[in-house]
């Protein structure tokens, strides 16, 4: 059997990965700023993380939601702790796009409306729902078209104030990111999110903040929402969750009342994700990862501006992206093919930038000294074939 060829690949095969570090399988070492996808939140095989999930695993790793699941609690603990918002309801599942699929459904089951407001370059998943609010046909299919979407240009105030006024009593939910990761970096402003807050109180409608990238510290708040100091009514979590293992979920402030089997999924919140997000947690908390994401974040980001041809350094902590010109249109393929360091893209030509929220000082200098010293080889020798 062939493997169904949708994922465009990179001829690179990885056996070993450490901290900030991933191995080939011809033992060429990666330094890794794209964290496969901004899911390396704590650093690849944290030992703590291992030792948790290898222990729970030699316990119980899976029984369904039918019983009891004391972990599960025990993550939602922490969870309120860590992230501030104690008073929030904890509904697990398995990915990105099933938790803003459950946080559309919630919005729509609790105020009894259709209409949703997305923005433009806007990606929250690749389900029915999720897709339809996705601001990119490409990936909709003629299944999932809808009506009750309507997509708002992004940070536009006046729009949203328009919309709310005309449509206000149908609008069942508002769902932004924080900060856009696959439309290219690009945060939501504080009165923007203010104002997101302001309409759905006024209309009794759902403020669903996508955290699933820009979520779980990488911002360098727990939430990237949070800078703005309103909070939304739903924050769904997925990507930095379990480090790598697939557990997600979504938060649900106290004014939304659960009914029995209004949700439901087999394998969310089994054992083994509630302990892989839970030492995610607790090595978020040991290792003070929120402050290190901020600080390395800003370290990148003066670094970066210190180079003349990379144009609008964005973002916030360790979610960061900038635009290539022209003559830099393989900057990120010889990153990696030439100095061996993986970063992350978005069209047209944007570098992400998504490491572990642990990069060291002397990673990011690695980093800084290649892309440095690898512009100047590409402005020096524009026709060179890498
Ligand atoms: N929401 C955002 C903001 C994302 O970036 C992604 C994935 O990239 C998703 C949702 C979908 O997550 P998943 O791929 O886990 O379904």
């Amino acid at each position: 059997m062939k493997l169904f060829d949708v994922y465009p690949i990179n001829d690179i095969t990885i056996t070993k990965a450490q901290g900030s570090s991933v191995w080939d399988d011809k033992g060429t070492k990666y330094l890794d700023l794209y964290g496969g996808h901004a899911v390396i939140s704590i650093g690849h095989t944290h030992p703590h993380y291992v030792e948790r999930l290898n222990t729970q695993l030699s316990q119980v790793g899976f029984y369904s939601n039918s019983i009891r699941i004391p972990i599960q609690q025990e993550l939602a603990e922490k969870l309120g702790k860590v992230s501030g918002k104690e008073s929030y309801q904890l509904f697990l599942c398995n990915s990105g796009a099933e938790a803003n699929e459950n946080a559309l459904k919630l919005a729509s089951f609790y105020n009894n409306r259709k209409k949703i407001i997305a923005f433009k370059k806007s990606f929250h998943g690749r389900t029915s729902l999720a897709v339809a609010v996705t601001d990119n046909p490409k990936i909709i299919a003629p299944v999932n078209q809808t009506d009750n979407v309507i997509f708002l240009p992004f940070n536009d105030e006046s729009s949203l104030d328009a919309i709310f006024r005309a449509q206000g009593d149908q609008i069942a939910a508002v769902i932004i990111e924080g900060i856009q990761g696959v439309g290219g970096i690009n945060v939501a402003s504080e009165t923007f999110l203010q104002k997101i807050r302001k309409n759905c109180d006024q209309y009794n409608s759902v403020f669903i903040a996508d955290s699933v990238q820009c979520g779980y510290g990488r911002s360098g708040k727990f939430f990237s929402q949070d800078y703005s100091g309103v909070n939304a009514d739903i924050y769904t979590m997925a990507k930095g969750m379990g480090n790598g293992f697939p557990v997600a979920g979504i938060i649900i402030a106290p004014h939304i009342k659960p009914v029995p089997l209004m949700l439901g999924t087999t394998f969310g919140g089994n054992h083994l994700a509630c302990a892989a997000a839970l030492a995610v947690l607790e090595v978020i908390e040991s290792e003070n990862l929120l402050e290190n994401a901020r600080k390395m974040g800003d370290y990148l980001q003066t670094g970066l501006a210190k180079i003349p041809l990379l144009k609008n350094i964005r973002g916030r902590g360790l979610m960061i992206g900038f635009d290539l010109p022209e003559e830099l249109k393989d900057l990120r393929k010889n990153l990696l093919f030439k100095h061996h360091i993986f970063t992350g893209e978005a069209k047209p030509a944007v570098i992400r930038l998504l490491p572990s929220l642990a990069l060291s000082k002397n990673d990011a200098d690695i980093f800084l000294a290649a892309i440095n010293e690898e512009i100047e080889s590409m402005v020096s020798t524009p026709n060179q074939v890498n």
